[in-house]
């Protein structure tokens, strides 16, 4: 059994849909089950998601935008099934459309778009694409099967990013998948409560469903179809010579994904690594490339790091005073502030003088964030044991990864003299005792600079 998973850029039309249909074609002939996901039309969720938005504020356009995406569905069935097989592709697309314009108009009514309304609205992109991508392969003369991921996938009602309830997942798709006819398509993102009611795994989550459905049918690989030739050693527009890695641990393209690598989801990588499934990610418009390995047990390569990895737009904040040495306690009021403004915290670094402490969070979140400390620490703000709450904005934070720095010394010292060379301003510095990452916060306009100084100082 393999599970094979196409992104948006590689399904939003019917010239890109009937090349994905020639791959899953070519992955039969290779024996064994084959089950593929697929997310909706490239850019179809962000227009799904303005659309919920328009209708929200009172006004009728979102019409316009549901007809730009009907009209994307329409022009993939012209293009993919001969003029007396249409009819029945665009029956039930039009159907659902209906169906979508009748959710807006009573979101614009209410003028009210909750998370749970837009977690239905959103289900349709993907919806509309992969039932039409599972018909255009039955026309071609193959057996296949269309499921809607509501029916195999459990979540609780956190709307928005809803939290998988695996064992009544697995269950499900074990029941349903398992008594599937010939290949079966899979809806990426979307799930429902036990209750039946629609929710979605958060943005970009089809991946996660992908990874979910291999550990389920305990396949023997997860195939990550993208439009890049794999996991690359930085990102390609920032520095121009970023090669593909042919290997990465669980481990590592775990702290990838949390370093806004955009290559795998972030939960993603759970289910499969709990049932040793191995993923790849390959190139659909370049399907001879080999892409890369994601697995445990990785052939070691020699460089010092395998990949950086960057989070752009991150403000930080420094607390500090000479009350806080030797004060157990503080850091932990810091923190729960910060949990109660509903911030996330990406980075803390805290220097052993215990003078100041520094957190590191998204920009958008400085607001909330400032505040919430403020409230939480007037006491210690009167008392002048805290001086002060520093907020600096308009940062980035670096973090170069792999398994080979465990336990090898002189990596950070290459570093840091690297950046200090280059007079690249470091902020803050943090190393997680898993010893695979060090990251580090530079100011956003040093932020090219700093990836191609890292990768040139290890890469060379
Ligand atoms: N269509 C969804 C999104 O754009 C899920 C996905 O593409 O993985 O977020
Ligand atoms: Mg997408």
């Amino acid at each position: 059994m393999r599970i094979l998973k196409f992104g948006g850029s590689s399904v939003q039309d019917a010239v890109k849909i009937r090349h994905v249909i020639s791959l899953v074609q070519k992955a039969e002939k290779g024996g064994g089950k084959l089950c593929v996901v697929c997310s909706a039309m490239k850019g179809v969720t962000d227009e799904l998601i303005r659309a919920a938005k328009t209708a929200e504020a009172g006004s009728a356009d979102y019409c316009g935008i549901i007809a730009g995406i009907r009209d994307r569905q329409v022009r993939a069935v012209e293009g993919l099934f001969p003029e007396a097989g249409r009819e029945r592709a665009l029956a039930p697309l039009l159907a659902d459309c209906g169906e979508l314009l009748d959710i807006l108009h009573g979101i614009e009514l209410v003028r009210e778009c909750s998370l749970r309304s837009l977690d239905l609205v959103m289900s349709f992109g993907e919806r509309l694409n992969c039932r039409l991508i599972a018909s255009a392969m039955e026309s071609g003369g193959m057996a296949a099967s269309y499921f809607d991921a509501r029916g195999l996938i459990v979540t609780d009602d956190h709307f928005g990013s809803g939290r998988v309830n695996f064992k009544a997942s697995y269950r499900k798709i074990g029941r349903r998948l398992c008594a599937a006819k010939g290949i079966a398509f899979v809806t990426g993102f979307i799930a429902a409560t036990p209750e039946g009611v629609t929710t979605t795994l958060g943005r970009n989550g089809s991946d996660y469903t992908a990874a979910i459905l291999a550990a389920a049918l305990n396949a023997d690989c997860l195939e990550v179809w993208k439009d890049v030739d794999g996991v690359l050693s930085a990102d390609p527009t920032v520095v121009k010579d970023a090669f593909v890695i042919d290997e990465v641990s669980y481990e590592e393209a775990m702290e990838m994904s949390f370093f806004g690598a955009e290559i795998i989801h972030p939960y993603t990588m759970r289910p499969i690594l709990e049932r040793d499934i191995p993923l790849l990610v390959r190139n659909t418009m370049n399907p001879g490339a080999p892409g890369t390995r994601i697995a445990r047990n990785i052939r070691r390569h020699s460089r010092p790091i395998t990949n950086i990895a960057s989070i752009e737009d991150v403000a930080l904040v420094n607390v500090e005073g000479s009350g806080m040495m030797g004060m157990p306690g503080i850091a932990s009021r810091v923190f729960a502030a910060l949990a109660k403004a509903d911030v996330n915290v990406i980075m803390i670094s805290q220097a052993s003088s215990e003078h100041s402490i520094c957190i590191v969070f998204r920009a958008d979140q400085a607001k909330r964030a400032l505040a919430g400390l403020k409230a939480e620490l007037t006491r210690e703000l009167e008392a002048r044991q805290i001086e002060n709450f520093q907020l600096i904005k308009d940062l980035e934070i670096v973090a170069v990864i792999g398994e080979n720095m465990r336990g090898t010394p002189g990596l950070s010292g290459r570093l840091f003299s690297a950046l200090g060379k280059k007079k690249i301003n470091v902020l803050a510095i943090a190393q997680g005792s898993s010893e695979r990452n060090i990251s580090f916060v530079v100011e956003g306009r040093d932020r090219r600079e700093a990836i191609n100084t890292v990768h040139r100082a290890f890469f060379r």
